[in-house]
């Protein structure tokens, strides 16, 4: 039995993979849970799952949901089966750690992963990675934790659990040098705006950017893929979680979102991973790693398939993925500073107060300004975060002014 701890849980990831570990009641238990803002969800997902303990972001919302539960389940008005209600950030980093889970979901969007995503690492648990900003923010320290605390790290991006399943096993941790590898080609479906004119960008609306041809995500990844931010934020991923150089990932676009992504050898060989685009199939194959398990996901029909074809990403259309890239090799500052400045870049579109293209302005300003800094500690990151979001909310203020 494996116990399991879901940061995020109220989440699109962290709905898919209740989905999968309801599914096998004797292999997985849900120890924990959190949730931030969508309180009566999480007040479902207790009273149906009966985790240990659930976390909020403050006092207040404890005591809310303890109403909500309450109220929602007569079963919970008997103390024995309430669960402990924590909260905050440290309240994350608790049911992280805590000695009784053996697997972290971490699904948490943006920054706010980092540090409970870290805390489950450094406690050596099997971590499953849903949170790509904390490898975008913290990659080379990230990934020496993982060595040094003997975590495990299966990735859950769709594109990364496909690399990590075309590559040979005993490779599958930044070994790549010795494994015959050519390129790793990461597959991007291009988004909802694919075929559009870079003008007319200009006046696309929050709804219609979520509206994702292939995938239903959370609202913040869901514009990510519109902009192709999440393709270089992924590009950034690659590199950390695989131990290769900028020049050994390849984007290409495949509109189909069939082949999740590929792995190219020397000898002309390329491994691709398939399936229908299903964040469940890449959660099943992490929490059973090695083993195979049901997901609940339908078998590919390979008779019902449209053709599968592939485009390359087109710098005027896409200059975010490009401005990742560079950030990628301009060192650990850039990235840090990238994705601080696209949260708040992306979090002012969804609430009206910047245009979509604009986004892209803001993220270039933040990494042109901030990307010349030594960031050696864990501390010295999340100071740069804090630093970079407030340029951002300056590039945003000049930019309507
Ligand atoms: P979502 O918006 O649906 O869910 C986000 C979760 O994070 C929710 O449970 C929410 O309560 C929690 N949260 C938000 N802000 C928080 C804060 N400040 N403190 C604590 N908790 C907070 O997002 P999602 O689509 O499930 O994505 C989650 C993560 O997984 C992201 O990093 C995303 O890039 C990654 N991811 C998602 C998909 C997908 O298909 N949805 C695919 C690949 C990777
Ligand atoms: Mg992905």
């Amino acid at each position: 039995m494996q116990t399991i701890t879901i940061l995020g849980a109220t989440g699109s990831i962290g709905s898919s993979t209740l989905d999968v570990i309801s599914r096998h009641p004797e292999r997985y238990k849900l120890y924990a849970v959190s949730g931030f803002s969508n309180l009566p969800r999480l007040a479902d997902i207790v009273i149906k799952h009966e985790p240990e303990y659930a976390v909020v972001h403050t006092e207040k919302d404890a005591i809310a949901i303890k109403t909500l539960i309450q109220e929602r389940s007569s079963r919970f008005s008997e103390k024995s089966v309430f669960p402990k209600i924590l909260c905050g950030q440290q309240g994350l980093i608790d049911i992280a750690k805590e000695s009784a889970v053996d697997t972290v979901m971490s699904a948490i969007v943006g920054a706010a992963g980092l540090m409970p995503t870290m805390a489950a690492v450094k406690a050596g648990k099997k971590v499953l990675l849903a949170n790509k900003e904390s490898l975008v923010m913290s990659g080379e320290l990230f990934m020496k934790a993982v060595e040094e605390h003997g975590a495990t790290l299966i990735p859950i991006d769709s594109e990364h659990n496909a690399i990590f399943q075309c590559l040979p096993y005993e490779y599958q941790y930044g070994k790549t040098q010795e494994s015959g590898i050519s390129h790793i080609l990461l597959t991007a479906s291009g988004g909802p705006f694919r075929c559009m004119m870079p003008d007319e960008l200009e006046n696309v609306t929050p709804d219609q950017a979520c509206a994702h041809p292939n995938w239903d995500m959370g609202r913040k990844i869901s514009v990510d893929s519109a902009s192709m931010m999440n393709k270089g934020l992924e590009f950034i991923e690659a590199k950390w979680l695989f131990g290769v150089n900028e020049q050994d990932i390849k984007v290409v676009i495949h509109p189909q979102s069939t082949i999740h992504s590929m792995v190219q050898y020397r000898d002309g060989s390329v491994l691709a991973q398939l399936g229908n685009p299903d964040m469940r199939t890449p959660i099943a194959h992490a929490l059973a790693f090695p083993q195979r398990i049901e997901s609940g996901v339908d078998a590919l029909d390979f008779f019902a398939l449209a053709d599968f074809s592939f485009e390359k990403p087109e710098k005027d259309r896409f200059p975010n993925l490009f401005l990742a890239m560079e950030a990628s090799a301009l060192g650990q500052a850039a990235t840090t500073a990238l994705n601080a400045a696209n949260e708040i870049a992306v979090d002012a579109f969804l609430t009206g107060k910047l245009k979509f293209t604009d986004i892209y302005k803001i993220n270039a300003q933040v990494v042109e300004r901030a990307h010349n800094v030594t960031l050696a500690r864990l501390e010295d990151i999340l100071a740069h975060d804090e630093a970079c979001r407030a340029y951002a909310k300056e590039s945003i203020a000049e930019i309507n002014a």
